[in-house]
């Protein structure tokens, strides 16, 4: 089966097709700018990345563009329409009613709006997506991935804030964590790489990226994560300003004379190793240059990002009451041998001896970055959320043709 795996934005539309046979990608995209102007990019397997500049006024526009890039006589990779299968769409917030991947109709849309309150950037541009596949696509099946999914399985001491309990009562203030397709797809692969029973493996998932996330999975579950309520809460990210004492708000707002929708502003986005930087730069790329030339603005961004890093292993081994295996992810994961060896190397009081060499040639592979004689494995996995989404969406539509009552993946 054929599968579009849609992760549509306020502005952006990112897609894959992937053969659920071969879990290859046959062609992926981007279409961006959709309201403002508009551009396409579509690379189809094997072949040359086409870009175009292309009015996209609206989500239906960007769908349609999909479509005829997948279907185009030259470049594109499938004859028609009907040979897609089904449509997987990322579905940023699920809040407590979505613990698992779920076929869409009228009552999940439904569902998913009543609970944008928790994600007001994301969940209604997902929604814009599925309306407009829906549109275009009537008669194939949809299923929804949610981020949070995976980290349901919390148990109520980790996901409960200390505020009064009212507030999660009525208002659905919890932890709940993001990030969850790529924490589950790690896991799940770092299991079979050190050929461990996946209920049985104690894992830390780094997942290292712009937005940086770290989960406790334990056997088979997930029972703590680094993010909360929104994306902004854990480590420090690439312009995020994750933990903080919440009376920083309020004490910026006085001393800058702003709003706090101010103060939030730059908590999103001037925050992070950006902001402690002195903005120098929010990617890493540049920050591990000018830490090779002790540029020392880049320099305390490494460590102290580094540091935050380290410090929720060590409390996640707690969490876990023990560790058979640290996993680093997601763009600074796989590529960035700095930050790994300035996190493992003070992991040494777990009995976790880095492989230097392994680590340094480690970029955007799967490969064991510890000595064999380490008592911790650390891997290097990188991550792929678009076959994760495939997945499920393929398991629940093969499954549901089978059990026409079921319409939720079981594991
Ligand atoms: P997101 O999906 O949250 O936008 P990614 O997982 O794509 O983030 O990670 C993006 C980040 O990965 C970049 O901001 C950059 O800091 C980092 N990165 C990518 N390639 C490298 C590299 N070769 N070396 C170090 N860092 C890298």
């Amino acid at each position: 089966m054929k599968i579009l795996v849609i992760n549509c934005g306020s502005s952006s539309l990112k897609f894959q097709l992937i053969d659920s046979k071969t879990e290859e990608a046959l062609a992926k995209g981007l279409c961006e700018r959709i309201g403002i102007d508009g551009s396409m990019s579509f690379t189809p397997k094997d072949g040359e990345k086409i870009k175009r500049e292309v009015a996209i006024p609206d989500h239906t526009r960007a769908i349609q563009l999909v479509i005829e890039s997948l279907t185009d006589p030259t470049h594109g990779v499938i004859s028609s329409l009907e040979e897609i299968g089904a449509v997987g769409h990322r579905i940023v917030h699920g809040g407590e009613r979505f613990t698992k991947s779920t076929l869409i109709d009228d009552d999940v849309i439904h569902d998913i709006e009543a609970i944008s309150d928790l994600a007001p950037l994301h969940n209604p541009a997902n929604l814009i997506g599925v309306r407009a596949c829906r549109e275009a696509m009537p008669s194939v099946p949809m299923v929804a991935v949610f981020d949070t999914a995976f980290h349901q399985t919390m148990p109520e001491e980790a996901y409960l804030y200390g505020l009064p309990y009212e507030y999660y009562v009525k208002h659905g203030i919890r932890r709940y964590g993001f990030h969850g397709t790529s924490h589950s797809y790690v896991s799940h692969r770092a299991a079979e790489l050190m050929r461990r029973n996946y209920e049985d493996v104690k894992l830390v998932i780094c997942h290292l990226g712009n937005g940086a996330s770290i989960s406790a999975v334990r056997r088979g579950q997930c029972i703590d994560t680094s993010m909360g309520l929104t994306p902004l809460e854990g480590l420090i990210m690439g312009t995020r300003v994750g933990d903080i004492d919440p009376s920083v708000i309020d004490v910026i707002r006085q001393k800058e004379h702003c709003h706090v929708a101010d103060v939030m502003e730059v908590l999103n986005k001037k925050s992070g190793v950006y902001g402690l930087s002195n903005y120098y730069s929010s990617d890493f790329r540049d920050l591990e240059e000018g830490y090779e030339k002790s540029n020392e603005d880049a320099t305390r961004a490494v460590k102290t990002f580094c540091y935050h890093v380290l410090k929720y292993i060590g409390s996640y081994v707690a969490a876990n009451n023990g560790i058979h295996g640290i996993v680093f992810t997601a763009g600074i994961g796989e590529n960035s041998p700095l930050v790994r060896r300035l996190i493992v190397r003070r992991l040494g009081f777990l009995g976790i001896q880095l492989d230097e060499e392994a680590n340094n040639s480690a970029r955007g592979v799967e490969k064991e970055i510890s000595t064999l004689d380490s008592l911790v494995k650390v891997w290097v996995i990188p991550t792929n959320e678009e076959l994760a989404i495939a997945r499920d969406t393929y398991k629940l539509c093969h499954f549901a043709e089978e059990n026409p009552a079921t319409s939720t993946v079981t594991e």
